[in-house]
């Protein structure tokens, strides 16, 4: 009786033993790679870093993208707690463009599942530039993603609503309990862009030929046009990300604005094409899903950690911001954001067995 007593505190004991070891050890490894005074030397190292960078140029087949200051430069950093970590310029906005393509992919999945995207447009890379018509061609408009134009149109094609002005609020409240703030869109750049986008009423027209549009392409078309001239800050971006990075829930207001068991498909697809002809590359540097606008920002989700954005104009060949790929890359890999780089369990097993060894 007394043995087995002596037995039972002996586990207990070994138990609370090698539970505080292992929490002490994880909060430690977590808590260090996270600390505050972490974060704000890998930001502000980044950015001087990358400060006077000469490389890119704005993109100009959108005429009110050519006029955008290219020294533009902010960064932010928001963790899945809420804490803000920014450097640069937080005030200038830049149209979302692309980036809005990953939200408007969220709320069709809200509205319908993820499969309604699956099925129709598919969850592909095309390898193609985020325009081409050869990628409709290839698989009559399937096989590729809702982050290229195409696929993008037609996931806008899919939000359900009997009005343009009710498809509309749907979007632009759905990018708000994101952001955390009321949006508003830039209009010169939405109509610089509704007057010159031909081609992608063209890859909205072969969409709806092939089956995938089933309404008003042309509507589509110019909803899409709007939501990529929705003016945001690094902030804005920022808090974007960090709401993925939280499971959908936005970190500052608590909001649930995506549900949280679509995150782990929206986050698939930016990991996979956020980035265009270019997301292999990306992925290989970070690990991290992310997506890019050719108004030069660019949100990346470190998951259960914390969500980033740098906007700097000046892009490169893909229309990828040239600023905001490095500053990202550096700031992320000096803070552990890599989710496919994990410390191996060796030290812990041990440690374990020794215990159990020990009391058992
Ligand atoms: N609105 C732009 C377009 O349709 C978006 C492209 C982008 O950001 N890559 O061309």
């Amino acid at each position: 009786m007394f043995q087995q007593h002596l037995r039972n505190s002996g586990a207990a004991l070994s138990f609370v033993a090698a539970f505080t070891l292992f929490i002490g050890m994880s909060t430690a490894t977590y808590a260090d790679a996270l600390s505050p005074d972490k974060i704000k030397s890998a930001i502000s190292t980044a950015y001087d870093k990358y400060k006077d960078l000469d490389e890119g140029a704005v993109a100009d087949y959108i005429p009110a993208l050519a006029r955008v200051d290219p020294k533009v430069y902010g960064i932010a950093l928001v963790t899945v707690d809420g804490k803000v970590y920014t450097a640069g310029d937080l005030t200038t906005e830049v149209s979302i463009q692309s980036i809005s393509k990953v939200f408007t992919m969220a709320k069709v999945m809200d509205e319908s599942g993820t499969d309604a995207i699956h099925d129709n447009m598919g969850v592909d890379a095309t390898g193609q530039p985020f325009n081409s018509i050869v990628a409709i061609e290839q698989y009559k408009g399937s096989e590729m993603n809702a982050l290229v134009n195409p696929g993008a149109i037609t996931a806008t094609s899919m939000v359900k609503g009997k009005s343009y002005d009710e498809i509309w609020n749907k979007i632009i409240g759905y990018y708000n309990d994101f952001a955390g703030r009321k949006l508003s869109v830039l209009d010169d750049v939405y109509k610089s862009e509704a007057a010159t986008n031909q081609r992608n009423q063209a890859l909205a027209m072969l969409m709806y030929a092939y089956g995938h549009i089933k309404g008003d392409a042309l509507q589509a078309t110019d909803i899409y046009t709007r939501q990529c001239s929705v003016g945001v800050n690094a902030k804005d971006l920022a808090m974007m990300a960090a709401t993925l990075a939280n499971g959908g829930k936005n970190p500052v207001t608590g909001k649930q604005v995506a549900k949280t068991e679509n995150v782990p498909e929206i986050l698939a697809v930016m990991s996979t094409a956020g980035l265009y002809d270019d997301a292999g590359k990306w992925l290989y540097k970070t690990g991290l899903p992310a997506k890019s606008g050719v108004g030069g920002g660019i949100i990346a989700v470190s998951p259960g950690k914390f969500g980033i954005a740098v906007i700097s104009p000046p892009v490169d060949a893909v229309g990828n911001s040239v600023r905001a790929q490095k500053a990202i890359a550096d700031i992320s890999n000096a803070l552990g954001g890599n989710p496919y780089a994990v410390q191996p369990r060796y030290y812990y097993c041990t440690a374990r067995l020794r215990v159990e060894r020990a009391f058992f």
